[in-house]
């Protein structure tokens, strides 16, 4: 089951200098930054009131989607996160329906357990789902 819009995901080049952006513009302050090597970034995750976040993605290794995405769109919108309560059950239901997968099943991310759907079967939208964990 789909429950809410979790968190819109941008690319930045510079993760530090888009924290303090938002920070400057909105008040705003992130509740995490980490690095996670296996999926290329750096990332900082800010909450936005009650539910909600923005996560900022900086590529640190050239070869991951995030800096070719970067290489080839530039900075923006890179992805759109659903919570969902079973992120397998998900991937499950849609590779039923035959919806493109990137993740046949969930793994560890920034906002639980993760799977990404190809923004080829979602008209270019890269969404990822989450479940809470
Ligand atoms: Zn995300």
């Amino acid at each position: 089951m789909i429950k809410r819009v979790d968190h819109i995901a941008s690319v930045v080049k510079n993760l530090d200098e888009a924290v303090e952006l938002y920070e400057r513009a909105f008040g705003l302050k992130p509740a995490c930054i980490e690095t996670l090597p296996e999926q290329g970034v750096k990332a900082a995750l800010i909450p936005i009131g009650e539910q909600g976040e923005i996560e900022l993605l900086e590529p640190i290794d050239a070869q991951s989607g995030v800096a070719k995405f970067l290489e080839s769109r530039g900075e923006g919108i890179h992805h759109i996160c659903l919570e969902v309560d079973d992120v397998d059950k998900e991937l499950e239901l849609l590779a039923a329906k035959g919806v493109g997968l990137i993740d046949k099943k969930g793994r560890p991310g920034l906002a639980g357990k993760v799977g990404f759907i190809h923004p080829k079967s979602m008209k270019g939208v890269l969404i990822e789902l989450a479940q809470k964990v």
